[in-house]
């Protein structure tokens, strides 16, 4: 079990509603379509280290800053004797490798995930002496996606294709390690510098009519759902709901979407659009909120 668990980030839940609720430029949906895929990448690589039996700490992904530059690390896991953070790449189809550049097509330069790697780990090294603590840092490479494929591949023992995941591993499961109290104490304090706001974050631009209203479906995020009796149902892919967490799940998107916004039994009805009458909606925000103020300037609070 992961001593961290990966998240969806307030970011992607944005990302996910807008792109639901909006047209989207083709750069913004490539930009959402492009961090989908990379999570989806991560979720993949956790179902592997969730399966190591040894004696290990495993922190999934970590927004660290040290000496004011800001670094994310995908997997890091804490072993007796060393650290070895991953980098989690879900690349799919063709990519070359030509003097130390990465290539998509053979002509499309991207980011070199190595040079990546490894300013992920000088970075991680300054902040464990800024901790005081003395290990040796591997840095992974996972390309985790069956489908990939690296013409001209450099021989790189930080580098690990589909090919060779189950027999790393199984190597990794081998590994001697007992982790002890200040390995733990590490891990604690790793999680406590964990940010939880990104600066990094790139969100298109949007006023408050512009999202599409209505209540998305909880499994297929279609904005084609209706309300029978206590439920919610998709029209797309049938999947129901209660009324009361939909509805609630829906305050938690407006509040995401429209943080200066206040939550009142107008605004959500107006959100939700498709709640038949507004005493459903007061009635559901006083079962699970807090209410402030009287009469038609009340407003409720988490
Ligand atoms: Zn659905």
């Amino acid at each position: 079990m992961a001593f961290k668990d990966r998240i969806v980030s307030d970011e992607l839940k944005k990302w996910r509603s807008l792109h639901a609720r909006m047209v989207l430029t083709e750069e913004e949906r490539k930009y959402y379509l492009n961090k989908e895929k990379g999570f989806e990448g991560e979720l993949r690589f956790d179902e592997l280290t969730e399966k190591l039996t040894g004696d290990q700490i495993i922190l999934n992904d970590l927004l660290l800053e040290v000496n004011g530059v800001t670094f994310q690390i995908d997997t890091t896991i804490i072993f007796q004797d060393t650290i070895d953070l991953f980098e989690v790449k879900n690349y799919e189809g063709d990519y070359l490798f030509k003097q130390n550049r990465f290539y998509i097509n053979s002509e499309l330069e991207i980011l070199n995930p190595l040079d990546q790697l490894k300013r992920c780990q000088t970075l991680f090294r300054q902040l464990l002496q800024n901790l005081s603590f003395k290990i040796p840092v591997e840095g992974r490479l996972i390309f985790i996606n069956p489908e990939f494929t690296l013409y001209n591949a450099p021989e790189n023992k930080s580098i690990i294709f589909p090919t060779q995941i189950n027999r790393f591993m199984k190597k990794l499961n081998s590994k001697p390690s007992k982790v002890n109290g200040t390995h733990k104490k590490l891990a604690e304090q790793l999680v406590s510098l964990h940010q939880t706001n990104s600066k990094i974050n790139m969100l298109p631009n949007y006023e408050y009519h512009q999202p599409q209203m209505g209540i998305s479906c909880a499994s297929c995020h279609s904005l084609m759902t209706s309300v029978k009796g206590t439920k919610l149902i998709c029209n797309v892919c049938e999947v129901e709901e209660k009324l009361e967490s939909a509805v609630m799940r829906s305050v938690w998107e407006f509040k995401l979407l429209f943080p200066d916004k206040e939550i009142t039994t107008n605004s959500i009805f107006d959100w939700c659009k498709v709640v038949p009458s507004k005493p459903i909606i007061r009635r559901i925000l006083q079962k699970n909120m807090k209410s402030i103020g009287i009469g038609q300037w009340s407003y409720y609070e988490f």
